[in-house]
């Protein structure tokens, strides 16, 4: 019941936000745009805040309330209070953080975005990072539209005077600690392989996809087969290999798969690649999550004209358990 109650709320809130942050980005509606961050989103946010952070200890850690989806976990202040941030890592669409505690013990800090959380680093006061001659400008930037104080959640102050805040309007992002192994914790157990990764090829996608009769676009969005993909990514690979959302993934074949798999593969890393030279709004944008790439060829692009050569057949949206699918019904089979 309770999950349900969640869900709808996102459902209404992708919406939501959709209105704002598309009509921003090209001046048009489009229907049922999805704001949650996906894969490409959160490694960004990564890369953008791991040089910062990696090797400091944090001084303090406040908690502005005591929830966010979820309880923070107990003891979670006093765990994270002079233990030092050893490698800030990504698994799925979670971030993850090895931690060294002042006992020299190795535990795991898992952060989840949810739909609007963000993370706001702020440098060290400029006079003491001159006198560490740092850079100057290295960690310039400007704040253009600050959070509002009552949706930061989370702040955390490191020991060279970085401070870093977790902001979530709509508080469906959430965090939590796990003792040595991560594969353990209930939100990465059932994991499948990262899509950018080795695990991830023809014959693991072909043998996961033996005998299922979900539809291929469902199946991918399973985090069990492959991890951290989402609605929109989902769709775009589905279009660059020719494959329509609706065939059954028992029936892809080896070609298919070995069309789809670089595919998922490049629409990813094309996503982190755009998100580079955009980190810094994304890090201090207010309100909804944006997308780093707009240029989507068939999401969010229902009853346009096919961008394939020679295709003069418009997308179709269509909805798959719940969510939109689109997709051109000549390209893709
Ligand atoms: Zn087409």
């Amino acid at each position: 019941m309770h999950c349900l109650r969640i869900l709808r709320a996102i459902g209404f809130a992708e919406q939501a936000c959709h209105r704002g942050q598309m009509s921003l980005a090209r001046g048009l509606l489009r229907p049922m745009m999805a704001a949650m961050p996906e894969l490409p989103e959160v490694e960004t946010v990564r890369r953008g805040l791991a040089p910062h952070i990696e090797g400091r200890r944090i001084k303090r850690l406040t908690l502005n309330r005591p929830n966010l989806r979820f309880p923070f976990p107990k003891n979670f202040v006093a765990q994270m209070e002079g233990a030092t941030l050893v490698h800030f890592a990504r698994r799925a669409k979670y971030l993850l953080a090895e931690m060294q505690s002042t006992k020299g013990e190795t535990f795991f800090w898992l952060s989840h975005l949810g739909m609007t959380g963000r993370f706001i680093l702020t440098p060290p006061p400029v006079d003491k990072a001159d006198k560490e001659s740092q850079t100057p400008g290295v960690f310039a930037h400007e704040q253009a539209a600050p959070v509002a104080d009552k949706h930061i959640h989370v702040d955390l102050d490191f020991d060279d005077g970085t401070h870093l805040a977790f902001a979530d309007p709509r508080r469906f992002g959430f965090m939590d600690t796990i003792d040595k192994t991560p594969e353990n914790s209930p939100f990465l157990a059932r994991l499948g392989p990262e899509p950018l990764g080795n695990d991830f090829n023809e014959a693991v996608l072909l043998a996961a996809a033996q005998g299922r009769q979900t539809p291929v676009k469902n199946f991918l969005l399973d985090q069990s087969v492959v991890a951290g993909l989402g609605n929109i990514y989902v769709c775009e690979a589905l279009f660059m290999a020719g494959i329509s959302p609706r065939r059954k993934a028992a029936n892809l074949g080896a070609k298919r798969v070995a069309r789809l798999v670089p595919e998922i593969r490049n629409v990813l890393a094309r996503a982190i690649a755009a998100g580079g030279s955009t980190l810094r709004d994304f890090a201090h944008e207010d309100g909804a999550m944006g997308y780093f790439q707009h240029d989507f060829k068939v999401y969010g692009r229902a009853g346009e004209i096919c961008s394939a050569p020679h295709c003069s057949a418009s997308v179709v949206r269509l909805m798959q358990s719940g969510r939109s699918s689109f997709y051109c019904p000549k390209c893709q089979r």
